[in-house]
């Protein structure tokens, strides 16, 4: 006759005074632990667009739209949850570590997957030479600020922080035909090589 091991043994006894380990979710609600990891969820105020979130996620369910030909330019975070495996690197990766977090939500089935997502928008910065996307307004101004008296040396930077300071007002419109005098305007790196060699 085979006997029970003891570490089973024990595990019925303890099962059997302090009742079963699982929960009766649905049936009842179930509050996970301390450090479980639910879905992902941005925050508005604490990102800032720049999407190392999106850059170091393993399975790719966070999609950055640029939105740049609509009145206000915008870049879209979308993170498709039902391709997320709950990894926690988006939160890891978070620049100011506000951006994204991983919540206790756990209970995430729909009917339609399509509406498995998480956003957050954020207005962009377009370059006033091309046109092209430059990046997300609040990621410059983080960029200046982390910089400090640096960001000085980059009118990008610079106007951007300043723009936040609402010491500046960009009215940005595509201008073609750049001059020197032009240098003192958020440009991307293509567009500022060429009006710097512009004489
Ligand atoms: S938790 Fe992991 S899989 Fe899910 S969005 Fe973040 S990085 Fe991607
Ligand atoms: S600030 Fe954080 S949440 Fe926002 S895009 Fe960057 S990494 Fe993602």
């Amino acid at each position: 006759m085979q006997y029970p091991k003891l570490r089973e043994l024990k595990e019925a006894i303890t099962a059997l005074i302090k009742g079963p380990y699982t929960t009766k979710f649905p049936a009842e609600p179930h509050v996970p632990e301390k450090r479980f990891r639910g879905k992902p969820e941005y925050s508005k105020d604490g990102c800032v667009g720049c999407k190392a979130c999106a850059e170091v996620c393993p399975t790719g369910c966070i999609e950055v739209k640029d939105i740049s030909d609509s009145e206000i330019p915008l870049r879209r975070l979308e993170l498709h949850y039902d391709s997320c495996i709950f990894c926690g690197q988006c939160q890891a990766a978070c620049i100011t570590h506000e951006g994204i977090k991983l919540s206790n939500k756990f209970d995430l089935a729909i009917f339609d997957r399509s509406q498995a997502i998480e956003a957050v928008e954020k207005e962009l910065t377009l370059c006033e030479g091309c046109g092209c996307v430059i990046g997300a307004n609040d990621h410059l101004a983080w960029v200046a600020k982390k910089l400090g008296p640096l960001a000085y040396s980059s009118p990008t930077s610079y106007l951007s922080a300043l723009k936040e300071l609402k010491l500046a007002y960009l009215d940005i419109k595509k201008q073609e035909d750049l001059t020197r005098q032009d240098r003192i305007k958020v440009l991307c790196p293509k567009c500022r090589r060429e009006v710097t060699l512009n004489t």
